[in-house]
């Protein structure tokens, strides 16, 4: 496990996905800061950012990768973790994966799409979710936090990989795609403070 402050070092590159989560001071994203973003590669190294407050034209590097349309980001329940991307960058986050999207879209036989129940039902490995609402905002992050919050990228990868087989199965891939791509829109609704579901209702 790799940790940093403000930025992704240049030596560390993605090829082609990487798994990503962001951990925060809460969940309103004009009040509640970015502190920590992970990132696992498809190899499961884990590389983590610490966000310094007020400190976005910092992070170079990272902001590149976020960018970069070639390679893709997994994200589970992607529409939070770009919002606050997006904000704290100034940026547009590009190619997106969501496994609770994939999931919702396959596993319609529950309602549980959390990430603790995929990677029970889908790995057989149960996860933790205590450091969840724990103080992020400070300067050296606990043991236990940083293993929380590498447990949040290092299943993702292979999430993906059954939720794409189930996808297939069902012939649901494309609708899959056009759902990720709308994310980028729903963000901005999100940013704007436009509820995007509110403009489908009656
Ligand atoms: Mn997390």
């Amino acid at each position: 496990m790799n940790l940093y402050k403000n930025d992704l070092p240049s030596s560390v590159v993605f090829k082609d996905s990487v798994a990503i989560d962001t951990e925060t001071m809460g969940l309103i994203t004009k009040r509640d800061r970015l502190c920590l973003v992970q990132m696992c590669s498809k190899d499961g190294e884990v590389h983590m950012v610490q966000i310094e407050k007020g400190q976005q034209h910092k992070a170079v590097n990272l902001r590149k990768m976020l960018e970069d349309s070639k390679i893709l980001k997994i994200f589970h329940f992607a529409r939070f973790d770009i919002e606050i991307l997006n904000h704290t960058f100034g940026i547009r986050v590009n190619n997106i994966y969501c496994t609770k999207i994939a999931s919702k879209l396959v596993r319609t036989y529950t309602d549980r799409h959390g990430l603790k129940n995929l990677v029970k039902e889908i790995l057989g490995i149960e996860i933790s979710k205590l450091e969840q609402s724990s103080d992020w905002g400070r300067e050296e992050l606990s043991d236990e936090q940083l293993k929380y919050a590498a447990g949040d990228v290092l299943y993702l990868h292979a999430l993906k990989e059954r939720l794409d087989y189930m996808l297939a199965r069902e012939n649901r891939t494309e609708l899959a795609h056009r759902c990720f791509e709308a994310l980028q829109l729903v963000s901005d609704l999100d940013l704007l403070g436009v509820c995007p579901e509110e403009l489908f209702v009656h």
